[in-house]
């Protein structure tokens, strides 16, 4: 495999050049660490390479493939290096962007995905779905992968870009392989820790809900005075939690990152008790979405969820 001048430890280009010039490479790959764009760039190089249909080394920068996936650049290295900044142009190349508005992205983002997965590729002999911010991804759209992930068409592969597996479920990453970049660049950082953020004030939310005095929910949604982003992430976790806490109660997979939380929830409350709490945080969701007043979203919040 040629990396055209992209810079990566020797360890990594190994493992990637084995798994591509072999045919072996995985349907999904996980690629973590290093900058948002150096794992953009290496998505994009790895995958040109799996459409390219040049007999040697790849991509060969001159198939009718690498011809449409580097359009303007063919043929020069530097001048490629640089395309690998742009969206690639092959019609069995996708990148799957979240929706502008959101700070997550959801099942409605995936599931047209997964149905045009199925659909074979145009030309080339693989379909490449790149997922740039795989790390914001909910728990929904990840379930809603677990089945093409586990036995995909044998054309299909994904690539799922985020600084840290972590952010990703356990059950994604039994079907998938990783593949690191390195010690995450630091101006990206804060960037990807707001989702671990939220899991863990969305488990104390939770908790507060239950909690002997209405004092601690004011508490735990201090975090959230200046942060409308946190906020939103954080209802979106706690939704989970609360369909959860309804799952532990009727039997099923759990899907939240803090299934504790769920089972004091489960524990505390009653069936219609809890969908109505599901209701509640659904509406203050819609409602971060509309309106920047984070004071009052925090006292609707509070005095609904204690009702
Ligand atoms: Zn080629």
């Amino acid at each position: 495999m040629d990396f055209l001048g992209l810079e990566l430890n020797s360890s990594i280009k190994n493992g990637l050049s084995e798994a591509m010039d072999s045919g072996r490479f995985p349907h999904a790959a996980v690629i973590e660490g290093g900058s948002h764009s150096d794992r953009l760039k290496l998505a994009r190089l790895l995958a040109a390479s799996s459409v390219c249909n040049g007999k040697g080394e790849k991509p060969c920068l001159v198939c009718s493939s690498c011809l449409k996936s580097f359009a303007a650049a063919a043929g020069k290295k530097k001048p490629v290096l640089k395309a690998l900044e742009d969206n690639l142009r092959h019609p069995d190349i996708a990148e799957v962007e979240k929706e502008k508005d959101r700070v997550q992205f959801g099942v409605r983002v995936v599931r047209p995905v997964i149905e045009n997965a199925y659909i074979v590729p145009n030309e080339a002999d693989l379909k490449v779905y790149i997922f740039p911010d795989a790390g914001v991804m909910t728990a929904q759209a990840q379930n809603a992968m677990l089945k093409i992930l586990e036995e995909p068409p044998g054309y299909i592969r994904f690539f799922l870009l985020c600084e840290s597996r972590n952010s990703l479920l356990t059950t994604v990453l039994s079907r998938v392989a990783c593949f690191n970049l390195g010690a995450v660049q630091p101006e990206t950082s804060s960037r990807s820790k707001k989702p671990e953020l939220a899991r863990q004030a969305a488990a104390k939310l939770a908790r507060a809900i239950t909690a002997p005095r209405d004092y601690d929910l004011l508490i735990e949604t201090a975090v959230f005075e200046k942060d409308n982003q946190l906020l939103e992430l954080s209802l979106a976790e706690l939704e989970l939690i609360i369909r959860d806490a309804l799952v532990v109660k009727s039997g099923g997979e759990l899907l939240s990152s803090s299934p504790d939380a769920a089972k004091v929830l489960a524990k505390a409350l009653p069936v219609p008790r809890l969908l109505n709490l599901a209701e509640e945080v659904r509406k203050l969701d819609d409602a971060v979405k509309r309106s920047c007043n984070n004071t009052l979203l925090i006292s609707r919040l509070c005095s609904r969820l204690r009702a």
